[in-house]
């Protein structure tokens, strides 16, 4: 029953979305393609918003972080330090009856390949063993298609970051502690993509790596490391914190940011990776999941990725990733030798540690660990990171099926209807404010209703509609999320009450209370409810 209910609040989901324009099937007039999807008129404003507010949130709104616009295309070694070539795989399994081709861990979960609408706990033909399939899609750069020219699209936006990370840090003026975010397009050829958006095969991330100082480096400056006391937000950053710190403060700064968008906090669950499941040279990883209509599922994963990815790079491309510390040199020199012998033995274990889990051998990983912590002691680290990785695509999703609500109402004739409200927050609503004349054919009230029109375009997104009774107006834009409509009637143009002259009535999306507000206030009485 709840499956039923919850399959049917998403087919009406997905019904609403093409009917008004946020999301339509991707080259649907040739039947679609399995995985991509277009963003109508709606759609693009939404997703618009969402990614402004994440970069405002992210990037404008600190001193510590910078952002990157990278290549869609990179030099294919980075996907071979990345790991992407070798692991970027699910385990298959085809059916040899269906002929589908299922992920191994999906498979008690998949749509039916004769009914794509319905999922089958299993389907009943006989299974081979799961093989690797990788998920890159692959593509050639220039004239000539062989293995030289083989490329990549990149399955996600990070390595970019870490690609560019010493120029970034060379030209933006910043020091670890701090972080370079990008949002782009990602893509991955996923076995089966499915529950609408949610699992694309081409879709967009919002990624920030945040370099942070590595525990050893911290505990010589500083004496101790900072490690969290109890749950919640850990306050202010702080110069002793260690890894766990930020990890944290990472992670209630992203749940805040979803607060402040709209998504209340009980919809949202943090999901502690087990040990078993965090990749090798991951810390902690935890999954922010939204309860969709379909399951509760992964929003954005927040990963303490340790100094794997600026090592590998290192390694792969032969140059340099660390960085210089004046305050760490400084310090070192102060240290007592047991300390310092403490220290320089617990990262050249930790590079060990990471040396030989990526392969290289034993002789040769001892030697250059070593050198690793001989540089700790000059003042030299690779600095760690905490990457907040989420999805624009699955973040939309989760403000539409949020916003969702219907009304049933009875009009004076004794008719009942039921319609749509999206009960978007105002942040991120597509169209901000509707602005409405009460009649058409009334060339004062039209010519007054533009100016409105006019005076508010330039700080917010307006949808000027004039066709139709008032009620339905009001109607659609409900249905399409606008918070607000202003209604340009005979009280504005002083026809009836000299006093109400040059006033508007404001309407709000929820509540339908209608309030009466001066034209010359307005703009100021709208931002400050709509930012
Ligand atoms: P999943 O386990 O659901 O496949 P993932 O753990 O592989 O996701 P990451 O590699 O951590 O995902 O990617 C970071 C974010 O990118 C995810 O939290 C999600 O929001 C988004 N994302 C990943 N894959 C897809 C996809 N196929 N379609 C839409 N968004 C995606």
């Amino acid at each position: 029953m709840a499956r039923e209910q919850s399959n049917e609040r998403m087919e009406k989901l997905v019904s609403l979305c093409k009917r008004r324009g946020f999301i339509y099937q991707s080259s649907e007039i040739y039947g679609g393609i399995n995985g991509f999807w277009d963003y109508g008129p709606l759609g693009a404003e939404l997703k618009r918003n969402v990614k402004d507010l994440w970069w405002r949130h992210i990037v404008h709104q600190r001193d510590d972080v910078v952002g990157l616009d990278a290549t869609i295309i990179m030099a294919p070694r980075v996907w071979e330090a990345s790991g992407h070539v070798d692991t970027f795989s699910d385990p298959m399994i085809d059916c040899k009856t269906c002929k589908g081709r299922f992920r191994a861990d999906q498979i008690h979960e998949i749509p039916c390949p004769q009914k794509p609408s319905k999922m089958v706990s299993e389907c009943h033909g006989e299974k081979t063993e799961p093989r690797a399939f990788n998920l890159m899609f692959t593509t050639h750069v220039g004239p000539v298609q062989d293995d030289s020219s083989l490329a990549y699209l990149r399955p996600e936006t990070a390595q970019a970051i870490f690609v560019q990370f010493k120029n970034v840090l060379e030209t933006s003026r910043q020091k670890v502690p701090f972080g370079i975010a990008q949002i782009g397009k990602a893509f991955r050829n996923e076995v089966t993509p499915r529950n609408f958006t949610f699992r694309s095969r081409e879709f967009e991330q919002m990624e920030l790596e945040f370099f942070i100082k590595p525990d050893e480096v911290i505990e010589a400056i500083h004496g101790r490391v900072a490690v969290p006391e109890g749950k919640g937000h850990p306050g202010e950053p702080q110069p002793d914190w260690g890894w766990q710190m930020w990890h944290q403060y990472w992670v209630e700064e992203r749940i805040r940011f979803y607060e402040s968008i709209g998504l209340p906090r009980a919809s949202l669950e943090e999901y502690w990776q087990t040990p078993e499941e965090l990749a090798h040279y991951a810390r902690a990883t935890v999954d922010i999941l939204y309860q969709f209509p379909f399951g509760t599922q992964e929003l954005e994963g927040i990963a303490a990725r340790s100094d794997f990815d600026l090592s590998q790079h290192e390694r792969y491309s032969g140059k340099p990733m660390k960085v210089f510390d004046d305050q760490l040199r400084a310090a070192w020199k102060e240290l007592p030798e047991e300390k310092r012998q403490a220290l320089w033995q617990r990262y050249y274990e930790a590079r060990l540690g990471y040396l030989t889990r990526s392969g290289v051998d034993a002789s040769e990983a001892g030697e250059m660990a070593r050198a690793d912590a001989d540089a700790l002691a000059k003042g030299q680290y690779i600095p760690h990171v905490i990457e907040p990785s989420a999805g624009v695509d699955r973040l939309v999703l989760a403000l539409l099926a949020n916003a969702y609500s219907e009304v049933t109402e009875t009009d004076d004739k004794g008719r009942t209807e039921t319609r749509v409200i999206l009960r978007f927050h105002p942040r991120v609503a597509p169209i901000k404010v509707g602005v409405l004349p009460l009649l058409r054919n009334k060339p004062d009230l039209v010519r007054k209703a533009r100016e409105v029109r006019d005076l508010l375009r330039p700080h917010l997104t307006v949808f000027y509609d004039d066709s139709g009774s008032i009620g339905r107006r009001y109607a659609r834009q409900d249905e399409a999320g606008t918070p607000y409509c202003v209604t340009i009637d005979f009280e504005t143009l002083g026809e009836k009450d000299p006093a109400l002259k040059d006033t508007v009535t404001v309407r709000d999306r929820d509540t339908a209370e209608q309030v009466r507000v001066k034209i010359d206030e307005l703009p100021a009485w709208l931002l400050e409810r709509v930012r």
